[in-house]
């Protein structure tokens, strides 16, 4: 289910700001939390970030963290601290959500011609 856009927002606001879970293993866990970002970890490395989309759509979404990948994301976090990703999470396929990763916090693109926000 997709929620509203000022709903998707005002729970950014309210809840917690989202944590890094560390993920030992070869792939992520095929049931992702709600929010919490889920880091990939084997041997020492740091190979992915899943996360479902912040839109409530509740599509899965893998970012590569290796330097061979391409595209691939930075992941920020300090001990314990909440998680920040760059550049950017853009969706090409489902509900084409834009937004960045910053500090465990959700900020959404707003683009022109997106239709995930009002006119
Ligand atoms: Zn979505």
């Amino acid at each position: 289910m997709r929620w509203p856009m000022w709903m998707v927002n005002i729970l950014e606001k309210v809840l917690p700001a989202r944590k890094l879970e560390v993920f030992v293993g070869e792939s992520l866990p095929s049931k992702l939390p709600w929010r919490n970002l889920v880091v990939l970890r084997d041997a020492g490395d740091d190979w992915s970030v899943g996360m479902r989309c912040p839109c409530g759509c509740g599509q899965a979404i893998e970012l590569a963290l290796i330097p061979e990948a391409k595209p691939r994301w930075n992941l920020y976090a300090e001990q314990g601290s909440p998680p920040t990703l760059s550049p950017s999470i853009w969706l090409r396929e489902g509900c084409h959500s834009h937004f960045f990763v910053r500090r465990g916090r959700v900020e959404w693109v707003r683009k022109t011609g997106n239709p995930r926000w009002p006119r």
